[in-house]
C-alpha cells in the first residue's frame, strides 16, 4: 500500500475532527491503526491531527513499525513505557484542548492513564470515525478480499472432496485449517465453524466431537486472510447420501433468499432494506422465525466491520462497501442451512467476491 494512499484516509478523517471539536485523535484499535499506518504490529498508540500522524511503539516493534509506517507516520521508539512518551509527545503537535479516544477500544485501564497522565487536555470519546472510513473499501482493499475469498473456495474444495461420513467435525476442520493454509492463508480470521447434522440448527455452534453420519447436513462457516483482509464464507451440504425431499425444499429456499439478496443490495440502500431482501422471501415460505440472525455484514481488516445488514440497521450501505450476505434458516433438532458470499458495492451494482457457486453440493 503506498504511503499516499495512507496519508489520503488521515486527510479524510481531518473533517471528522473538526466536526466532534476534537484538535487530535487518539487511535488504540488496532485494525484501525494498521488502516491508518499500515502497522500490524500488537502495540503502538497512534495520534491523528490535520497536520500530524504520530505512532508510539516499544523497542521490539522498532524495525516493523519503521518499515510498515515509515513512509506515513512519524514513528518513535520508546523503551520503557509508551503511554509516558505519548504525554511527552503531545505538546509537539500543537495547541490541543480536547483529544478525541475511541471508546470502542480504550480499556476502562487505559482511559485511566489518559486521565492521569493527560490533565493538560480534555479527553472526549470521538466516537468511530475510522471504522466509518473502513466502510468503503478501495481497489486495493476489494482485490485483496477478492484474494482470501478466492484461497478461501480452493480450500473449501480441497476439504470437501476428503469428508466423507465417520470422520468427526473436529477432524473436518482440521483438514479445512490445513487447506487454508497451505492456499497461503494468513491466519484465521476466526475459529471455523463446522457443524453436522441437528448440531447445524445452532447459527454459531462451535466445532465438536460429532461424527459425521451419511445423509447429514454439514454446515461450514470459516474465513481466510490476505494482506491483512477477510473474507466469510458459509457452505451447508448433505453428506454421504442423495438429500431428502425435505432438505432439497429447505436449501431451496435460503439459495433463492440468498441470491435476491447478493443481487439486490445497492449502495445508499438502508442496511434494514437490504436485510429484508432476504427476509421477505424466507418470511414468505412460512419460515420468518426460523431466520433469527441478520443478513450480513461489513468484511475487511476485521471479519465483523460496518456496514450491518440487518432488520435495526437504518444507515444506508455506503458505495464500496465489501458485504456478506448470510441468510439461514435452522429447524431445532434437525438441521439448518446457512449459505454466506462476499459482495463487494459498487457504484453500479453488487459484485461478487467469492465463487458464489451454491447449487447443493451431495457428497456420495
Ligand atoms: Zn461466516
Ligand atoms: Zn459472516
Amino acid at each position: 500500500m503506498p504511503a499516499d494512499r495512507r496519508g489520503e484516509r488521515v486527510r479524510a478523517l481531518v473533517p471528522a475532527l473538526e466536526a466532534a471539536g476534537i484538535g487530535a485523535l487518539l487511535v488504540t484499535s488496532r485494525p484501525n491503526i494498521r488502516y491508518l499506518t499500515g502497522f500490524s504490529g500488537s502495540a503502538a498508540l497512534v495520534v491523528v491531527t490535520p497536520r500530524d500522524l504520530l505512532l508510539v511503539t516499544d523497542f521490539r516493534y522498532e524495525e516493523q513499525a519503521r518499515g510498515e509506517a515509515g513512509g506515513v507516520a512519524r514513528v518513535v521508539v520508546e523503551g520503557a513505557s509508551a503511554w509516558d512518551r505519548l504525554f511527552k509527545e503531545l505538546p509537539a503537535l500543537g495547541a490541543l484542548e480536547a483529544i478525541g479516544y475511541e471508546a470502542q477500544a480504550l480499556t476502562v485501564h487505559d482511559a485511566a492513564r489518559c486521565e492521569a497522565g493527560g490533565k493538560a487536555w480534555r479527553w472526549v470519546a470521538a466516537g468511530t470515525p475510522v471504522e466509518r472510513l473502513r466502510a468503503q473499501k478501495d481497489a486495493d482493499e476489494v482485490a485483496a478480499i477478492a484474494a482470501a475469498a478466492a484461497l478461501a473456495g480452493d480450500a473449501l474444495r480441497d476439504t470437501l472432496r476428503q469428508v466423507r461420513p465417520g470422520l468427526s467435525e473436529l477432524e473436518i476442520v482440521g483438514l479445512l485449517e490445513g487447506a487454508l493454509r497451505r492456499r497461503g492463508s494468513e491466519g484465521h480470521p476466526f475459529p471455523a465453524i463446522v457443524a453436522s447434522g441437528p448440531r447445524s440448527a445452532l447459527p454459531h455452534a462451535q466445532t465438536s466431537r460429532r461424527t459425521v453420519a451419511a445423509g447429514d447436513w454439514l454446515l461450514i462457516d470459516f474465513g481466510a486472510t490476505v494482506d491483512g483482509y477477510c473474507a466469510d464464507i458459509t457452505r451447508t451440504v448433505v453428506v454421504g447420501a442423495r438429500a431428502t425431499g425435505g432438505q432439497r425444499v429447505l436449501y431451496e429456499v435460503v439459495r433463492q433468499a440468498q441470491r435476491c439478496a447478493r443481487e439486490g443490495v445497492r449502495a445508499g440502500m438502508p442496511g434494514k432494506d437490504a436485510d429484508a431482501l432476504a427476509r421477505d422471501w424466507i418470511e414468505a415460505q412460512g419460515l420468518g422465525d426460523a431466520f433469527g440472525h441478520s443478513t450480513g455484514h461489513g468484511v475487511g481488516l476485521e471479519v465483523h466491520e460496518a456496514p450491518r445488514l440487518a432488520r435495526t440497521a437504518p444507515d444506508p450501505v455506503p458505495v464500496n462497501a465489501v458485504v456478506t450476505i448470510e441468510p439461514g434458516v435452522y429447524v431445532a433438532g434437525e438441521g439448518g442451512v446457512r449459505i454466506e458470499d462476499d459482495v463487494h458495492v459498487a457504484a453500479d451494482g453488487p459484485v461478487l467476491l467469492s465463487d458464489g457457486e451454491t447449487e447443493l453440493v451431495e457428497l456420495v
